[in-house]
């Protein structure tokens, strides 16, 4: 009998732009340009980006404020929707949940999977929560135990996991460092592209 089809989805890079990239533009602060594009360790990563914000007395007001201002990237609500119409679709995102809200909306309110931030009362950040760690490839693997066939996409480090879990696996916009490191999984460099590759897999 044929399997039922999923699809999992990076969110930053794939659908949206990189949070903390535009976050480094609106501030001008250089700091913040560092992505899990660049370092491959994500708690050295975060414990790197709270104390730049702590640095600059940055609240989790004045990054909302940012994001507020983004949009996800052109072609990309229209490209879940036509997933959607073919596939249960789980965004599987390393960002936390006060940063993707308003993202979200301009998506169509797709379901999302990722982590929570403490923020005081002065509005600080003091730390953020895991809810799960290498939750993409554990949602895949658990995805896979309910005897969906799953086909994931992303462009980074932190998807890499995930997607070596995934029964088909696509690298979507990836740097050239990802491509070289990882030349097993397709590249599919548009959403038309990407949508025949998963098309081809799940059927
Ligand atoms: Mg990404």
């Amino acid at each position: 009998m044929k399997q039922s089809g999923l699809v999992c989805l990076d969110m930053e890079g794939v659908l949206t732009p990189e949070i903390w990239i535009n976050v480094a533009e609106v501030t001008g602060i250089e700091a913040l340009r560092r992505t899990t594009r660049d370092e491959p360790n994500y708690d050295t990563l975060m414990q790197y980006r709270l104390a730049v914000l702590d640095k600059h007395n940055l609240t989790i007001k004045d990054i909302q404020g940012v994001i507020s201002t983004l949009k996800p990237l052109p072609g990309a609500e229209t490209f879940l929707t036509e997933l959607r119409r073919r596939y249960p679709l789980v965004i599987l995102s390393d960002t936390f949940y006060p940063f993707a809200g308003p993202l979200m909306e301009g998506l169509g309110l797709p379901t999302l999977f990722c982590h929570d931030l403490d923020i005081d009362d002065s509005g600080k950040i003091t730390g953020y929560r895991l809810r799960l760690k290498d939750q993409k490839r554990l949602a895949v693997k658990a995805f896979k135990e309910l005897n969906f066939k799953v086909a994931a996409a992303g462009d980074s480090y932190n998807d890499t996991t995930m997607l070596k879990e995934a029964d088909h696996g696509f690298l979507f916009c990836p740097p050239q460092n990802v491509i070289d490191e990882f030349p097993q999984f397709p590249v599919n460099k548009d959403y038309g592209q990407l949508l025949e590759a998963i098309k081809s897999v799940l059927g």
